[in-house]
């Protein structure tokens, strides 16, 4: 089922369309093979009409699992749009395909969820990889095992000469 309204349903008061989409639907298995999308699109939105146009808004949330780029390990990672909003305008050139009075959502919220996924995922922002793992364990004992780039060497010799 993709998410689809009724425009006749809009013509008085707006309209909340809510529920899950099963995440084959969003056709996005073929994006990256270290992301997965097996949970179901939760969305949560709003629409009405305004001047001509469709406007939808509300809440959309997904949860991916991914493949850490560096460690390879699993992770969820969570796309939150709490104020994703979508105007489709009801003529002229762009205008929304309405077919028997409906208007499908689906492909704009597949449009807007595909730029929010991770270009590359990993597990935690500072993940180190696969060899050493331990490295982290050993953060805020001392900069004396984080090697310095030369640049900030250099500018804090700078500063003792001054
Ligand atoms: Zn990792």
């Amino acid at each position: 089922m993709p998410i689809t309204f009724n425009l006749r349903h809009l013509e008085e008061d707006s309209l909340q369309v809510v529920g899950e989409l099963p995440a084959a639907e969003l056709e996005l298995e073929t994006m990256d093979e270290l992301i997965k999308a097996s949970h179901p699109l939760i969305y949560d939105l709003e629409v009405q009409i305004l001047e001509n146009a469709i406007l939808a808004r509300g809440l959309l949330k997904l949860t991916l699992d991914c493949e850490c780029v560096r460690c390879l390990k699993p992770f969820s990672f969570q796309i939150q749009l709490p104020e994703w909003a979508c105007h489709l305008p009801l003529e002229g050139d762009d205008k929304v395909a309405v077919v028997n009075d409906c208007v499908d959502l689906t492909p704009h919220i597949r449009e807007d969820i595909v730029l929010a996924f991770p270009q590359h995922p990993l597990c935690e922002p500072d993940c180190s990889g696969l060899v050493k793992t331990q490295k982290k364990a050993e953060k805020g004992s001392g900069t004396a095992t984080k090697p310095e780039s030369p640049s900030s060497a250099w500018s804090a010799l700078d500063k003792l000469k001054l």
